[in-house]
Order: structure tokens, then sequence, then C-alpha cells
């Protein structure tokens, strides 16, 4: 197959093989505590349906998702409803969110589940996606959007090809390596069954080539399906992203604040394909996932199957405990991950690594002046000028920085990486981001108060001036003839 080369990147030290050659472990025995916070996903929190002291079982619904774009949230085992509350440490925001307690009991007792869909490419597509929905599923590289939705967009596109991101480009992480190569097929059912309810016709699966072992056994697994194609892609950071990596297989960029969906092309992760498969040929709602547990400050790293709730902190206990006290835990990878406050934070649904990194791996060193190099312009993948941005950042000139194109900043981190000066060009970035989409928020909010007010006086008016014509009418009928 023909790929396309990708505009700048880097290769930081990828730093895989601590954990590349470890098969997947089950967390045994499971945390005293599991803590579930409500809001895993992109889009609105799920609503608790179980208050504390209520008993459930294993994959019994907890949360509801709320309007179209939620998440449901389920018991990864069975025990206790110990708490349901907004707590601040157990989420990896930092921020508080609702969050439901579970003590496992021990007994790991199934509720019934939702019967398997017998024949899913004879199903109609809406079936698949209600399924999907049901168990919760959403982007499990990392971006948490909630996969029904985007299984649905082919009812508006046309759409051409599903791809399968196996590219994974970030540092330490092996996690969806292994899902490749110890289930194979899983992955492959899970994404023949997205491409039908996608109605797409091609299936594309991208691996980085430094996963050689992932490449052999997807391929195998496919040798059976004339309409998969599985591809390996050069290593090149941020090559995971959906927008490059749909460049690399198509050759076509995506325009600014526009999806891949447009050119009809949908990206959905491998992890996500093989918890498809799960809740359709088992009725399985997602309870649990791989993480990658990884870093200099970890004993002994490992690829984990934890429960979602799962504390970081027994995560690390699994694996050996800390040699010394990390600089920096991260969630996900070291190029885009989240710093985690603390290690009572959970596992949740987009969590693929934790990372313990050591002083000389955190690499953070005082920000000198810029010194106009222009490396950072030379490798930024989305064609922007990070120094350019950085400076009407500095300056709180948000609108400055939009102009430069920051809201297409896909937040690699390669200008961050690559900067001679260490200045953290992304952090400016994400903060602006930030704060322009609350900016247009309240605008858009400000604009639909405004328009709410004008249609009530409008709607006064007209009541006001049907008054008065009436009034008027009831006067002349009434005055005495001439
Ligand atoms: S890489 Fe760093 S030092 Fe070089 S131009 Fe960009 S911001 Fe300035
Ligand atoms: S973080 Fe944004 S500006 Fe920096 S290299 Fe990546 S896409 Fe470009």
């Amino acid at each position: 197959m023909k790929l396309f080369p990708i505009r700048g990147g880097i290769h930081p030290a990828y730093r895989k093989q601590a954990t590349a050659e470890k098969a997947i472990v089950a967390l045994l025995p499971l945390p005293a505590r599991l803590y579930l916070p409500l809001q895993q996903h992109m889009g609105a929190a799920a609503e608790a349906l179980v208050q504390p002291g209520d008993r459930v079982k294993k994959g019994q619904l907890l949360g509801r998702g709320v309007g179209p774009v939620s998440a449901a949230v389920h018991a990864p085992t069975s025990g206790r409803i110990a708490q349901v509350a907004e707590l601040t440490a157990p989420h990896p925001s930092g921020l508080p969110q609702l969050t439901i307690v579970l003590e496992p009991d021990g007994q790991d007792e199934w509720a019934e589940l939702a019967p398997p869909i017998a024949d899913p490419f004879a199903a109609d597509p809406k079936a698949i996606k209600e399924r999907v929905a049901q168990a919760g599923i959403v982007g499990m590289g990392g971006a948490t959007f909630p996969s029904s939705v985007k299984l649905d967009l082919g009812t508006r596109l046309k759409l051409e090809i599903l791809l399968l991101n196996g590219a994974e480009c970030e540092p330490y992480l092996t996690c969806d390596d292994r899902v490749m190569r110890e289930h194979p097929s899983e992955v492959i059912d899970g994404a023949r069954i997205m491409a039908h309810a996608l109605g797409a016709p091609r299936i594309v699966i991208a691996i980085e080539r430094n996963k050689p072992q992932a490449l052999d056994a997807m391929r195998l697994a496919a040798s059976a399906f004339p309409a998969i194609e599985v591809v390996d892609v050069p290593v090149q950071y941020p090559m995971g992203s959906e927008r490059h990596l749909t460049q690399a297989i198509t050759g076509q960029e995506t325009p600014a604040r526009k999806l891949t969906a447009d050119l009809g092309v949908v990206v959905h992760n491998v992890a996500t394909a093989r918890a498809v498969h799960h809740a359709v040929r088992f009725g399985r709602p997602l309870l649990s996932r791989v993480v990658t547990v990884s870093g200099g400050a970890v004993k002994e790293p490992k690829n984990v199957e934890a429960p979602l709730g799962t504390p970081v902190a027994d995560l690390i206990d699994f694996c050996g405990g800390l040699s010394e006290t990390p600089k920096r835990l991260v969630s996900g990878g070291p190029m885009m991950g989240q710093p985690l406050p603390s290690s009572e934070v959970p596992v949740v649904k987009g969590t693929s690594g934790i990372l313990a990194l050591t002083t000389a791996e955190a690499n953070e060193r005082p920000t000198q002046p810029c010194i106009r190099c222009g490396t950072c312009v030379t490798i930024c993948p989305c064609g922007l000028v990070p120094v350019e941005m950085a400076a009407h950042i500095r300056k709180d000139d948000l609108d400055g920085a939009a102009a430069w194109g920051v809201m297409d900043c896909v937040s690699c981190g390669s200008c961050s990486y690559i900067c001679p000066s260490y200045i953290p060009l992304v952090h400016y970035f994400n903060y602006a981001k930030g704060r322009i989409t609350a900016q247009d928020r309240e605008r858009r909010k400000q604009d639909e108060v405004k328009r709410l007010a004008e249609a009530r006086a409008a709607r006064l008016e007209k009541q006001a001036q049907a008054k008065r014509e009436a009034a008027a009418r009831k006067a002349q009928a009434e005055s005495p003839a001439p």
C-alpha cells in the first residue's frame, strides 16, 4: 500500500523495552476500593443509579449516560457501594468529580448481561451502536470520546475507511502492542463489526514498524478478510494522531476545524475494537483496560489488565512498588499525558499508561530565553509557528495566538520536547486553547441569552399590539353611531 509522508515530527527516546516483552497480567487480588468517577469520557457526566449501601454485581449499570454525548459506567466487580460523593483526589484531572466508591466483596459475581448479538454482520447498524453505548465504550487511545457517537458518523457522511490506530507512537507505552500480539482475532472481529456499523467498505490497520510481532499477529488474523489491510507505518512521532495517521494512509490533510470523517475516514483505537468485540459477542460492558505501568522509578514495569477504578498506588504496588520517589507521575505517555496530582487517582477508561519518571527521565531544566532557532517551526507536524503563538500568549493576546492557528495545534508536545531553551511551549498552547474554548462557550451562551431575550420581547410586543388592536376594535364598536 502506498504511504504518504507527514510533515515534521520527532524521534524521542522510545523506552518501550521495559514492557514490550511483558505479557498482559490481570491485577489480583482486587484493590480494597475502586473509585469510579461518573466523568471518564468526553461529554456529559453519567448519572448515578446507585446509593451507598447498595449491593451490586459485576457488569451492573452504576451510572447512566445522559444526553447525546455521554457514556455509561458499570461495576467492574461485585461488592457494596461505600460512597457516592464529589471527591477531589480520585480523578486524574485533580478537579472535584462525582465518584462512586465500590468495595469489592471478593465474589466477582456477574450480573445478568445483555445477550450476544448472534450475527452482528446481519444486524441493523443501530443495534450495534446501541450495544456499544450500553457497554459504556469510549476511545481507549486516550481521547475518550463515546464510541457509539463516532459509530453514528456513517448516517450523515459517506465513509470509505475504518482506520484502526495501532501506531502507539508515545514512548514507554506498549499496551496496544500487547493487545494486538495477544488478542489479534478479537481486535479484527471488533474492527469488522465497527466497519459494518459505519458502512465503511475498507478497514486499514496501521501499526508503527517498531512492533514487528504485532504486525505479524494482526496480518495472520486478518488474512481471511480481503477488506482488511494491515499496514506498517514509519516510526515518527506523532504518527498516532488521528489527523496524521489519516494523512499517512490517504495523502489528504484534514482541514482546520474539520474531522477526518469529512475525508471519509473514521479512526478508532485497537483496544476500542477489542472492547466492541466483547460487548457485541458476549454482552460485556467496559470494566477493565490494559495499562502499561513503567518509568525508571517502577521496580517491575508491567502491562496490567486493571479494573476501572483501581487506584494508581495499588497498580504501582502490584508492579513491585517504587525504587525511588518519582520526579513526575504521569497518566498516559510522557508526550501528551497528564501529570497526576497524586497516586490516589484511579485508572479510568482512557488510562493507557501510568509512568513514574525519575529526575533523569523527566529532564526538567530551567527555561531559557528563546534563541529564535526555528526548530519548533521545522518539526511542528501541523505546520504551525510555535514560537510566534507562544509570544502572543505570553502577552495575553489570545486573538493573536488564534490568528497564528493555536486552535489547530494537536498538543503533541514535539515543540516543547525539541526546544533547546526548554520552553514548555505546549503548556502555553493548552492554556490558550482552554481559554479560547471557554470564551467561545461564554460568547455562545450570551448570544443565546440575547436571542431568547429578543424573542421574548418580540412576543410580548406582539401580545401588547394584539391587546391594543382588540381595545381599539372594542372602543369602535361601543362608540355611538354618528
Ligand atoms: S525551538 Fe525554542 S528556542 Fe527555538 S525558536 Fe522555537 S521556542 Fe525559540
Ligand atoms: S504541540 Fe502543537 S505547536 Fe507544538 S509541535 Fe505539536 S502541534 Fe505543533
